[in-house]
């Protein structure tokens, strides 16, 4: 890398590939086809203008929250790309793979990772198919709004802030906002090693001087294996590259087949994908091992999230590399997620 301590810089993709992506010229390519229409030929499928949220007045008549991030921002609306089927979704991966292939690998790899910056025009596309599916979500789905009034609870996450939940985790420390921090799902494993030092409890708990005492008898690579029950590492979440939303909560309670948010994620399985949207941590990809337990709440851009997983696929020397920049602070910590961390990756659905 020539810019050594600086930000990584985005390479822009070849000219005719960077136009392929934004959405004035994907607007500009659905003109020309709707001209084409017009002229009696028949349209081909793919990309399709859904709709355009134009005057801000509109959009604070849909929700008050979002009207505020859009107003602020330049142009104040939303124009959302429509998937009437798989083909379009899988069309428009092999655009978003065709840009990814032109990239320096290191820059692409680090994008992943959570450490280096989004392609712009994949930021922009992914920005907007958020905001349609917020409000869309937030008009369809019913059920109340998650914290702070909000329908998108988490969204990008950096290689940093990883690390710090990771780092918290692993050194048994109590966050720093007051609340207890237990997290987790304690296995069998750690069950039978440490007994009634842990009672019953489901979580694990760092105030708690049991815990404590059996979290600091486990190995490096057991306190990993606890860890990536429910989490996972700096530069391995899905949530680095802008594809991926938690929407309305993260406590899985609330999720259950007939709990308090069944009917959101009821219509979540059928109208998020007309906004290019999938559930990747399902109950069937969960069975795989290792692999992420189901999240009703967590959803995913499929033409760039699933793009970014063949591009992984076919370039996991760089992102091995950029991994271990991550993790060279304390490489110890990281020894299973090392040996794994692909398996944690590829085991998701790509079903939508
Ligand atoms: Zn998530």
């Amino acid at each position: 890398m020539n810019n050594p301590g600086g930000a990584i810089a985005y390479q822009p993709a070849r000219k005719e590939d960077e136009g392929m992506l934004t959405l004035t010229s994907v607007s500009e390519r659905l003109r020309r086809r709707r001209d084409v229409r017009r002229a009696g030929r028949t349209q081909k499928a793919g990309l399709r203008k859904r709709c355009v949220v134009g005057a801000v007045a509109v959009v604070v008549a849909v929700t008050g929250a979002l009207a505020m991030a859009m107003a602020s921002g330049a142009g104040a609306s939303v124009h959302c790309l429509d998937y009437p089927s798989k083909k379009n979704l899988d069309e428009r991966k092999s655009g978003v793979l065709r840009i990814l292939n032109t990239q320096n690998p290191a820059m692409a790899a680090a994008w992943i990772t959570g450490s280096g910056e989004t392609p712009p025009a994949l930021k922009h596309e992914m920005d907007q198919q958020v905001k349609c599916l917020e409000i869309a979500a937030d008009r369809g789905a019913g059920g109340p709004r998650g914290e702070d009034n909000h329908v998108v609870v988490s969204w990008r996450r950096d290689a940093s802030a990883q690390r710090a939940i990771w780092d918290r985790k692993y050194d048994f420390t109590r966050p720093e906002d007051g609340k207890d921090g237990a997290f987790g799902i304690i296995t069998q494993r750690a069950r039978k090693r440490c007994g009634a030092e842990l009672e019953a409890a489901h979580q694990w708990d760092p105030s708690n001087d049991g815990h404590r005492r059996c979290w600091l008898s486990l190995t490096p690579q057991e306190r990993q294996t606890e860890i990536l029950q429910t989490s996972t590492a700096p530069g391995v979440s899905r949530h680095h590259a802008g594809t991926d939303v938690d929407l309305f909560s993260t406590s899985p309670g609330e999720w259950v087949d007939g709990g308090e948010r069944f009917g959101q994620y009821t219509w979540l399985r059928e109208n998020a994908a007309k906004y290019g949207f999938i559930q990747p941590y399902t109950a069937a990809s969960s069975k795989a091992h290792p692999a992420i337990t189901e999240e009703r709440w967590h959803w995913s851009y499929y033409p760039v999230s699933e793009a970014i997983l063949e591009y992984i696929h076919a370039n996991p020397d760089a992102m091995m590399r950029q991994l271990d920049n991550l993790w060279k602070y304390d490489p110890a910590r990281y020894t299973e997620i090392r040996k794994t961390w692909k398996d944690y990756v590829f085991h998701v659905s790509h079903h939508v």
